[in-house]
């Protein structure tokens, strides 16, 4: 069997262009703000590239760069100034932070309403609790992905590999939430290739090049991967091996070109949401 691979690019243009018409004909301009401390170049990256797209869909993009010594203080009264801030709709740190400052104390300040990253305890507790809000960017671009390739999870065995809170937990309580037999494996568990081959939906969120091989991947399932790894010499690959489970799958996504451009369309969407909600909170 060849595997039909999912173009995430496509999918995420297409969500790119909805939004960008309904955001033309709102009577404002939602506002994001992206807060960057340091200069690693990999968040540096990712920063440009969720500034660039929020202006492309008619989002005001404004970024704020703080040195990689900021005061915890510093940082929290910045996130305090765009809780308060009418024009700022979401509001995203970019992790990690350094290690002198607590990530989970300045996630806390975050008011849930400007969320758009969906990690503040509000938030994570309503989408524990079936009711979700403000969905983490990344899960809620996996689900749509499955959607985009007519993969739907009712019914059907879900494992997910990690149990981070930024992928893995919000990503099992979605697939639970679309009624899918849900398993999430982790470092701790036994045989990761035995409960891999059990699943229909397997969607990897580990961080370990191309762990997941051909052989662990039962016939015609549906293969999501979101790793992000760069190997020695460069090359970007996700956590799957893609040549060997496309052989064996009935779906699959690549990296890169799946699950990534998918977090920024859903990051877009999330600011979207927020500021209409905001706005008809404030009627
Ligand atoms: P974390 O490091 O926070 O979590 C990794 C998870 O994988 C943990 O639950 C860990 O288990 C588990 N794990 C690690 N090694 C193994 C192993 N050998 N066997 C079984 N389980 C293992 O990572 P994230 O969730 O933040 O990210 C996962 C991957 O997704 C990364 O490659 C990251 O770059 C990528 N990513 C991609 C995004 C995108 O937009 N495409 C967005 C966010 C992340 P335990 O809990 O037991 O330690």
């Amino acid at each position: 069997m060849t595997a039909l691979v999912i173009d995430g690019r496509a999918v995420a243009t297409a969500m790119r262009e909805a939004l960008a018409a309904r955001i033309a004909a709102l009577p404002f301009r939602p506002g994001l703000a992206v807060v960057q401390v340091g200069n690693d170049p990999a968040s540096a990256v990712y920063v440009r590239t969720k500034d660039r797209a929020a202006e492309a869909a008619g989002i005001a993009a404004t970024t704020i760069r703080l040195p990689a010594d900021v005061k915890e203080a510093a940082l929290l009264a910045e996130v305090a100034r765009l809780n308060a801030d009418p024009a700022i709709d979401g509001i995203l740190v970019q992790l990690p932070l350094p290690p002198d400052v607590r990530a989970q104390a300045v996630i806390d300040l975050i008011d849930p309403a400007k969320d758009v990253d969906g990690f503040h305890p509000h938030n994570v507790g309503l989408l524990a609790s079936g009711r979700p809000a403000m969905i983490p960017c990344t899960p809620v671009g996996v689900m749509k992905l499955l959607k985009a390739a007519n993969v739907a999870p009712s019914g059907r065995r879900a494992l997910v590999l990690g149990r981070s809170a930024i992928v893995g937990r919000p990503l099992a309580a979605l697939l639970l939430a679309a009624d899918a037999t849900v398993t999430v494996v982790h470092s701790r568990t036994r045989d990761l290739p035995a409960e891999c081959r059990r699943a229909e939906i397997v969607v990897a969120a580990i961080g370990r090049a191309e762990m997941v091989r051909g052989d662990w991947i039962a016939p015609g399932a549906t293969v999501i991967d979101v790793g992000i790894n760069r190997l020695a010499h460069g090359r970007l690959v996700g956590d799957v091996a893609f040549a060997e489970c496309a052989a064996v799958a009935g779906v699959i996504t690549k990296v890169p070109g799946g699950v990534g451009p998918m977090t920024i369309a859903c990051l877009l969407e999330n600011t979207v949401t927020a500021a209409l909600r905001r706005r008809e909170g404030q009627k």
